[in-house]
């Protein structure tokens, strides 16, 4: 809440300005709008003082994720998670495709298949917990040192989680990547990434990709994510609350299969998340009785929870991930929901109408 903000002396803006300038008077650190900017800089300090480290933001999540990968040397080795976010895997499959790097899928939740597949010198190991849209917990403390005990380097996507509810830089991890579109910014009207490293190295490399593929933030863009992530912990703590009531009403329901929700007690890495996270999030995944075209009509029956991809807003999102290329693996009726901070009665009259209207023929 407080990051940011400079010490501020009698009479000046509480808040810093949003600084629209392209150029900079020489003389100065920044001498031009690519490669640095007082509002970034404003918002780096947040973003950094909540994961524990030196940020770096960027024009978006992906932005981050390409130029974190950019810095791995030609032919290296990446182990990422089968079920990481589509885009990365979408990314490491036209850089592999061109020669540039290698990597392996592996199933993050088992810690020694992915600690064997972590072989070979220079590799990076890209972890992401909960995953995305299955909810698998990895454990990440073990993962981490594993890794680098092999010489590894571990990179986490951190967007499902947010750094107050884990913080990977603390397990030992080098390099952490958020798509502050989520629930930094959290009101789905930026687009906006950022990296976090304890390493000067990494953030030097990180900030030369930055400047020479100029995927830099808006000034605005930054600003409004500044300003979104100051009520990051009320915003999370009633979307977890939410979310955690709706996952017990969910797992009761007659017309709901599985539902996926580390909080659940009864979830595969509920034991996980309780001993590495300080809540569950308010992310989770539900199947339903039938199959993709159920699964379709319950997403478009709510009238409430708005049917579109995308997580990490006031509102609720719900989508089926399987329509989109590259997720054909995922179960056809699977819904994944992005908890907002809705009254949580109105959210369930409005998922429990839309499931039994969708599901009816089932
Ligand atoms: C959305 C998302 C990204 C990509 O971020 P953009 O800001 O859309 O580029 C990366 N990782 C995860 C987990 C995401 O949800």
């Amino acid at each position: 809440m407080h990051l940011g903000r400079g010490p501020g002396g009698p009479g000046d803006p509480v808040n810093p300005s949003v600084v629209m300038s392209s150029t900079f008077h020489q003389g100065g650190a920044n001498p031009y709008g690519r490669d640095g900017n007082p509002t970034w800089e404003a918002l780096e300090e947040v973003i950094g003082g909540l994961e524990g480290g030196e940020a770096l933001v960027f024009a978006s999540g992906m932005a981050a994720i390409a130029a974190e990968l950019e810095t791995l040397p030609v032919g290296a080795p990446v182990v990422v998670a089968g079920d990481a976010y589509s885009g990365t895997r979408r990314f490491l499959t036209d850089v592999a495709g061109r020669g540039r790097l290698r990597f392996q899928t592996v199933d993050v939740a088992d810690t020694s298949a992915t600690l064997a597949a972590c072989s070979g010198p220079h590799g990076l190991l890209w972890l992401e917990s909960p995953t995305n849209p299955l909810l698998a917990v990895a454990d990440l403390p073990a993962l981490i040192a594993g890794a680098r005990e092999r010489g590894w380097n571990v990179a986490v996507d951190n967007t499902f989680s947010t750094p107050l509810l884990q913080r990977p830089l603390d397990f030992g991890a080098d390099v952490v990547v958020h798509s502050a579109t989520k629930w930094l910014s959290g009101h789905s009207d930026v687009v906006l990434g950022a990296a976090v490293t304890r390493s000067e190295e990494v953030v030097a490399a990180l900030r030369n990709r930055r400047s020479l593929h100029g995927a830099v933030a808006g000034p605005w863009e930054a600003w409004l994510t500044l300003r979104g992530v100051r009520t990051l912990a009320v915003r999370l703590d009633r979307a977890q609350a939410n979310a955690a009531e709706l996952a017990r009403r969910l797992d009761a329901h007659a017309s709901v299969t599985r539902v996926r929700y580390p909080g659940l007690e009864n979830d595969p890495g509920h034991e996980r998340a309780a001993a590495q996270m300080r809540g569950f999030g308010a992310m989770l995944a539900f199947e339903v009785r039938g199959g993709a075209p159920e699964a379709e009509r319950v997403a478009t029956a709510t009238r409430l929870a708005t049917a579109a991809t995308s997580l990490g807003g006031v509102e609720t999102l719900i989508e089926r991930r399987g329509r989109w290329q590259g997720e054909e693996a995922l179960p056809p009726n699977l819904l994944r929901v992005s908890v907002g901070i809705e009254d949580v009665e109105d959210l369930w009259a409005d998922l429990d109408a839309a499931i039994r209207a969708g599901t009816a023929s089932a």
